[in-house]
């Protein structure tokens, strides 16, 4: 590690906390678990640390952040994004928020493990608030410690900034970084606490504002305090929505639902699964929030979810993430309706998610098959079709698409010899080959002549439709079993693959054959194995 330079890189780093300028403090100066009232946030230090080091930093956001390489690499970084060391401008706090957690009303939430250094306005003027998370205990702890592992702290850097170069809206994360103190975990809930590595992400979003933070406003009547963070936000984080008025509330409830499917749609495209879709996970920014415990479609199934804790009802799996999306709507609708006081509009709104959603669905399903645009007539067909061949024998999702894009769809072959060519390609994405029966083979022969006709009908080549869908549907994603690895390593004190995979992530629609490694679909070894096909909320 470098020392730092006599001009410090965070000369450039300009605060301007806005949040906890406009809106009422917590008078409470002390640390200690609480229901906190009449306020949006409460005063609280990161907990020190004994020996933090960086594992990763995202070259990106520090340059959202103006931040150079040199300072990225110093210690002066890790000790301030540790929580260590606090510098001019900072002024942490912890968010006060609730939420319905798996459908149910929890009551206060807030920031447990995540403490807010404060808003930076960069050179282009952008706003970033800067959190970081598993930096001890806040008023908002409640029975928990404030810590986070290493490796749910890989998983969330590693996923935010991948999701980034997916063209997925999420929130963004500056490092990880590994504190030298151990933590207890308990990671299946099974009796079988161990100590773990403890680490801090500092994640970096224009405001991390969710859903929850207005329904525990609601929870306690205190309307007043409602309509200022209603303002506040449509102030700060919808500028282009101008003064706040019952009106302006209606816009932006319509804003909120519309950027929400947008984020769903994404979510489906590129075959990720949240995991914990409680309303105090939904940022009212329309961003992918709180990594936990999410995964990665590997053979496309719409009913899987990763996360172990919702295993029987399976709320949060993949194929239900629109329509929870749409319940956690009217819970944040009716968290303002008393601004409103009109039923009606609301419903109006949430009416435009679904037809968002729909719409998206339709375009990003076309995109996806390579088509110039949805044509119902014969897509809804093809599609429903699709999804269900897909089912029928264990079938990689991201490998699919991939292979699909490099089929002949020229009508100069014959039928028989454009449907051998397009089943040797596309048995690259089976798990299990035995599955691969007869009436298999006839059902999806049938569906690839469909598709030849209807690639035809676009007169689209085979060129150009293999480079519009390569720039929808990703080589790269972060696999189960591939975070997995880095974990192991790094667990190990070398952070070499997580580096590794943060770089191939940076291209994921880029061929990189020297990193075919990384494309490959989840080995036999990663079907049973905790982190890789199996999580839970401990982490
Ligand atoms: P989640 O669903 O993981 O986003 O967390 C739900 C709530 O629990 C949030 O209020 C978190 O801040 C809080 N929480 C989760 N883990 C911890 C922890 N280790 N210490 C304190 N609070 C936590
Ligand atoms: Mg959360």
């Amino acid at each position: 590690m470098k020392t730092p330079t006599k001009h410090s890189a965070l000369q450039n780093l300009n605060f301007d906390n806005r949040f906890i300028e406009e809106l009422p403090a917590d008078p409470e100066g002390r640390n200690f678990r609480r229901q906190v009232l009449g306020a949006c946030y409460s005063r609280v230090l990161p907990t020190p640390v004994s020996a933090p080091k960086t594992v990763a930093y995202s070259a990106e956001v520090a340059e959202l952040l103006d931040l150079s390489t040199e300072f990225c690499e110093s210690d002066e970084f890790t000790e301030i994004f540790a929580g260590n060391r606090q510098i001019e401008g900072m002024d942490p706090y912890a968010s006060c928020y609730g939420g319905h957690q798996f459908g149910n009303w929890a009551g206060q939430l807030g920031d447990g493990r995540a403490i807010n250094l404060g808003e930076v306005v960069n050179q282009k003027d952008e706003r970033w608030a800067l959190q970081l998370k598993g930096a001890g205990p806040t008023p908002y702890s409640r029975t928990a410690d404030g810590l986070a592992v290493l490796r749910s702290s890989i998983r969330e850097f590693l996923c935010s900034e991948a999701m980034f170069h997916l063209g997925v809206p999420t929130t963004r994360a500056l490092s990880v970084i590994v504190t030298g103190e151990s933590v207890i975990r308990d990671m299946f809930y099974n009796g079988n606490p161990k100590a773990e590595p403890g680490a801090v992400v500092c994640r970096v979003a224009p405001s991390f504002t969710r859903f929850g933070s207005f329904q525990i406003l609601l929870a306690r009547r205190d309307h007043d305090l409602l309509k200022k963070l209603v303002d506040y936000t449509i102030r700060t984080d919808f500028p282009h929505l101008g003064t706040p008025s019952t009106a302006t509330y209606l816009t932006w409830f319509n804003e909120v639902c519309q950027r929400t499917a947008n984020m769903i749609v994404h979510w489906q495209r590129v075959g990720f699964v949240h995991g914990v879709m409680n309303t105090d996970n939904m940022s009212i920014l329309g961003l992918t929030i709180d990594y936990g415990p999410y995964g990665w479609l590997e053979n496309y199934d719409p009913n899987w979810t990763p996360n172990t804790t919702d295993a029987q009802e399976r709320r949060y799996r993949f194929g239900n993430q629109a329509q929870i999306a749409f319940w956690n709507l009217g819970q944040l609708a009716n968290a303002i309706y008393p601004l409103i006081e009109q039923v009606e509009p609301l419903q109006k709104a949430m009416d435009t998610y679904t037809a968002t959603f729909e719409q998206g669905w339709q375009n990003m399903m076309a995109d996806k098959l390579g088509f110039k645009a949805f044509e119902s007539e014969t897509d809804d067909a093809l599609c429903s079709e699709l999804l269900m061949i897909l089912q029928l024998v264990e079938t990689d999702m991201t490998l699919f698409y991939r292979q699909l894009a490099k089929i002949n769809c020229d009508t100069s072959i014959s039928q028989s010899e454009h449907n051998t060519q397009a089943f040797q390609l596309l048995s690259a994405a089976y798990y299990v080959p035995e599955q691969v029966t007869p009436s298999y083979i006839n059902r999806l022969n049938d569906w690839l002549e469909n598709y030849r006709q209807r690639v035809q009908k676009d007169s689209t080549s085979n060129r150009d439709r293999r480079k519009h869908m390569d720039s929808v549907n990703p080589k790269y994603v972060l696999r189960n079993y591939l975070a997995q690895l880095a974990i192991d390593k790094a667990e190990e004190g070398d952070f070499s693959l997580v580096n590794e995979l943060l770089e191939v992530l940076r291209y994921p629609y880029d061929e990189q054959p020297d990193k075919a490694l990384f494309a490959e679909k989840r080995p036999d070894w990663a079907r049973q194995r905790a982190g890789c096909s199996m999580l839970s909320c401990s982490s």
